[in-house]
């Protein structure tokens, strides 16, 4: 155990996750490049989704926060904040929700707390409807409706909360069914659900689950479930977290590739748009947003600081056209990792959306989850210069890449072939 590990197990909670038998400290990065202290370098497959949505170490990013730095950071509420309001008037624009208002917090769980406590209050019922195997943050309401239960530390919540199927289907009772019929069995049970409750506030959703494995619902089951829902006036929140901004590639949103009659009613966002700056926040229609009767400010959300690297972010996503990027590269990547995969029993499955893609691994021959072989694949593709991430639960047996979205060409063949070799060794 080298040194700053030790002191890191000494001072940290125990429960704070580290990937690795030997915990990497990252020192520095570029492009889609990290080296660590060591000095070795890696690809990463896995930082984009994190923190850096664009590239590490942009150099316009990096312009933007330094000059900032120089100029002002102060408290992002009692006085006007210019780059707040600039980059609010994007999101708002490119949310696609009429009349929108924008929110910025620190975080994607500080998102979902607002947007609980937007729904709860304009609705005014403490009822929510989220997925089974959901992921969405870690304070005391998030975890109360975070269907993973090996990341929901806590049975209490101040939440009434009711778990909807459709989260995960490679397993458990609905695994047989087919498309269609997975979808009806899914709308019975909500409709079941909501046959015996008060009606809820609103369904929180990510468009495709992150921390359970990048599993998404098939065609058809959100818009079923939005269409049952808006029968009642139950909200739709859409966690875009991981997949906003153009990580699908096909789409700007997660939500606009499950054929929604319309926006969701909230969305929330977090994680890359600052590049590594911490930026979450929510979007919702004035009416929603503005349903709060009392101030409730977030200093830090939305500080001078923050907000300069998202609009600097934003502009070369935009301009670069980095959700075509994701399109290209990503349905590549998917294809190559299918190839590979049908030489390999123990690949069930590879999916996802442009560069959000999961690789399933099973014990061979069996459709039991394989843990220890996820294991072994990260670590040897870590030594082989690679970093990609895991998912899905207690039986953690999916493999995560999400690179930055700039990622070319030959880096996708090469972290393949890295993959390739590491899955090789596991089965
Ligand atoms: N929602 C989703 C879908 C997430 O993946 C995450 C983070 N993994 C969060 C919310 C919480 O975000 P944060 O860690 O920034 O609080």
């Amino acid at each position: 155990m080298n040194d700053l590990y030790a002191r890191h197990r000494q001072v940290l909670p125990d429960w704070l996750a580290l990937y690795y038998d030997e915990p990497l400290e990252i020192t520095h990065g570029e492009g889609r490049h990290v080296w660590d202290a060591e000095g070795n370098r890696y690809l990463d497959f896995f930082g984009g989704i994190l923190t850096t949505m664009t590239a590490h170490a942009l150099p316009e990013v990096t312009k933007a926060v330094s000059e900032q730095a120089g100029r002002i950071i102060h408290s992002s509420t009692l006085y006007l904040n210019r780059p707040m309001v600039e980059l609010a008037e994007r999101v708002a624009h490119l949310s696609g929700i009429p009349d929108a208002r924008v929110f910025f917090t620190t975080s994607g769980t500080e998102a979902n707390d607002t947007a609980l406590l937007l729904a709860t209050t304009y609705r005014r019922t403490n009822t929510i409807l989220a997925m089974r195997n959901s992921y969405h943050g870690r304070s005391f309401s998030a975890v109360g409706i975070t269907g993973n239960k090996s990341w929901s530390p806590t049975a209490l919540s101040p939440l009434q909360t009711l778990y909807v199927h459709g989260g995960v289907r490679t397993r458990g009772p609905y695994a047989e069914l087919n498309d269609r019929d997975f979808v009806a069995a899914c709308v019975e049970d909500l409709r079941d659900l909501l046959g015996h409750t008060r009606p809820p506030a609103a369904l929180i959703a990510e468009p495709i689950q992150g921390v359970g494995g990048f599993t998404s619902p098939p065609d058809g089951l959100y818009a079923a479930f939005r269409k049952v829902l808006q029968e009642q006036g139950i909200l739709w929140i859409a966690d875009e977290v991981q997949t906003g901004w153009g990580r699908t590639g096909e789409h700007f949103w997660g939500w606009q590739a499950h054929g929604q009659s319309g926006p969701p009613d909230i969305v929330t966002f977090a994680k890359g748009i600052g590049n590594g700056m911490s930026i979450g926040g929510v979007i919702a229609r004035s009416e929603i947003m503005n349903c709060l009767d009392s101030n409730s400010i977030s200093t830090f959300g939305g500080t001078q600081i923050t907000m300069a690297a998202g609009l600097a972010n934003l502009s070369y996503l935009l301009d670069h056209d980095l959700q075509g990027n994701a399109r290209r590269v990503g349905g590549l990547l998917i294809e190559r990792l299918r190839c590979i995969a049908a030489q390999l029993p123990g690949v069930r499955e590879v999916r996802g959306r442009g560069l959000m893609i999961g690789v399933e691994l099973v014990k061979p021959g069996t459709d039991e989850a394989d843990p220890k072989s996820a294991s072994a694949v990260l670590e040897s593709a870590r030594e082989n210069g690679l970093l990609i991430g895991k998912g899905g639960g207690h039986n953690t047996s999916a493999l995560r890449i999400a690179p930055p979205l700039s990622l070319t060409v030959a880096e996708a063949e090469e972290g393949a072939a890295i993959l390739e070799q590491a899955l090789r060794s596991a089965y």
